[in-house]
């Protein structure tokens, strides 16, 4: 069975829980890994918390950490194929797309180790002889990082690279779907030679596990991603301590598609922003938004091709999509789905689980597009985090901003136009935190990653994703003190 990491050695959980991990393409036991509970929690806490305030890391020279963090990026890199495999067993996502984050993830941690010692503070000219004053960074102290299923070691990184680089200790509470890779990973910064104690390990369910990561004094930053409803108990939770919270939460995102776009390269990208991991990506283009002239040649197309998308395990070579996470969630699809016929969408393809009997050990979902959507239709509204593209039709500029922002999210979403004028009109009016032209999906870790609206609060990735895990502070010297006699003396 594999262990919690607490304090720099390997422990059982005191209350000796443990948890079976299953592939969800086809229920086979993947892994026995330990079930932690509130008391794991609370000493892995009061681990990082001595690492912090005791141990050498916070003060390690910048360059040094980022030293480690190029060697971690190595180790990435060696150990790319074992990676894949974990993450593609935990999830059911194919392998060759795991191998592609795992690229990500090595890139993650070198551009971290890049950025860590730059933009180490400014002097101000304070225009007087006797005073200087400086703006530092500082880590933040014990950060918990909480982390979802979907991209399990990519949304990890994100996290652990940026709090490493600025100095912090941390407790890291990956999804208690998918934790191989997250214990991968911890493995690899013991060999990389980060000290015992900065990275702290609980595996296990949020509300034991998880939920002391918001509520404990000791504990500077509750960084977390996942779904609204979560993000929204763990900012109350955090509020106690009125510690800082960065969340990265879902997404409803708009596709829009004019008339005048290269309609077949459109077609492609509305199939891959949509089916990607069977839709279970934060940014999906799960709302096509089409110009009304062009509606049945676009969707059209979109159906036929979405019809022949071949669906199947991590490792089958044929397969273009795998299964959805676990029963829990495909129920919740499939709720979805019903919702949105209940309410007047029409069924265009999809919308059940295969006929293929090699398929049904797995919680596999057909590709499903749904017309005739409005914004407000409960599937349109909420985020079913499954294969499911909603339909809705727009005439002229306006009214496809109008659509397009019509949503509590503001995640990403795409405009498709030849006009580069209206391109950048239109990308300038969306609500969205990442805006595509002529494109889908791609980002650069140079980029900073976050939502608008309740998508989120804070950055990851860029400069600014380091920024989360620092203190900024302001230090005055004056450099000559003698009286001032203000008042006489
Ligand atoms: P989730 O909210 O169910 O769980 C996320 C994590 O929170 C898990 O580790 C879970 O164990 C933990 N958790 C649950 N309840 C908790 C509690 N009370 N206290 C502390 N921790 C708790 O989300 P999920 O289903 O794992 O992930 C899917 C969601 O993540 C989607 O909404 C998706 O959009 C979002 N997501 C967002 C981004 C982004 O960059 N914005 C990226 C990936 C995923």
């Amino acid at each position: 069975m594999t262990q919690l990491l607490i304090g720099g050695e390997w422990r059982d959980p005191v209350a000796g829980g443990r948890r079976e991990i299953r592939c969800p393409a086809d229920g086979s036991l993947v892994a026995t890994v330990a079930e932690a509970g509130r008391a794991d929690t609370l000493a892995a806490i009061a681990a990082a918390r001595q690492a912090f305030d005791e141990g050498p890391w916070p003060r390690t020279p910048a360059v040094e950490r980022g030293a480690l963090l190029h060697r971690v990026a190595e180790l990435i890199a060696r150990d790319k194929k074992e990676l894949a495999r974990a993450e593609s067993l935990d999830t059911g996502k194919r392998v060759v797309e795991s191998e592609y984050d795992i690229d990500d993830v090595a890139a993650c941690f070198r551009y971290y180790a890049g950025i860590a010692a730059t933009d180490a503070g400014r002097v101000i000219d304070t225009g007087r002889a006797d005073a200087i004053s400086r703006i530092v960074h500082e880590p933040l102290g014990v950060c918990g990082l909480i982390t979802p299923w979907n991209y399990p070691l990519l949304q990890t990184s994100w996290k652990v690279a940026p709090a490493l680089a600025a100095g912090n200790a941390f407790v890291l509470k990956p999804s208690e779907l998918t934790p191989s890779t997250a214990i991968l990973l911890m493995r690899l910064l013991e060999e990389a030679g980060l000290p015992a104690g900065v990275a702290n390990l609980v595996l296990g369910a949020g509300p034991e596990a998880g939920a002391p990561l918001a509520e404990h004094p000791d504990v500077d930053l509750v960084s977390f991603t996942g779904s609204l409803p979560t993000g929204r108990a763990l900012m109350a939770a955090a509020s106690a301590t009125v510690k800082r919270v960065a969340l990265e939460l879902g997404g409803k995102n708009p596709n829009v598609v004019f008339a005048d776009a290269d309609l077949e390269t459109a077609v492609d990208f509305a199939l891959t922003a949509v089916f990607l991991h069977s839709g279970q990506v934060c940014s999906a283009g799960a709302r096509l938004v089409v110009e009304e002239s062009i509606h049945d040649e676009l969707v059209d197309e979109i159906v036929a091709r979405a019809a022949r998308i071949r669906l199947g395990g991590p490792f089958d070579p044929e397969a273009e999509t795998g299964a959805l996470i676990s029963a829990a969630h495909l129920a919740k699809v499939e709720g979805y789905v019903a919702a949105g016929l209940a309410e007047g969408a029409v069924l265009l393809c999809g919308g059940r689980q295969p006929d293929d009997p090699k398929l049904a050990g797995g919680f596999f979902y057909l590709p499903t597009v749904l017309d005739g959507c409005r914004p407000g239709m409960t599937v349109v509204r909420d985020e079913s985090f499954g294969p499911v593209l909603t339909v809705e039709t727009f005439t002229g500029e306006d009214e496809a901003v109008r659509i397009a922002n019509d949503t509590d999210y503001g995640l990403a979403g795409a405009v498709w136009t030849r006009d580069a004028g209206k391109a950048q009109r239109v990308a300038g009016r969306l609500r969205h935190g990442t805006v595509w032209i002529n494109d889908y999906h791609p980002y650069v870790p140079q980029a900073e990653w976050g939502g608008f609206k309740q998508s989120g609060i804070g950055r990851e990735l860029g400069p600014k994703g380091l920024d989360e895990y620092r203190e900024t502070k302001h230090i005055w010297q004056n450099i000559d003190p003698h009286p001032q006699h203000w008042f006489r003396p």
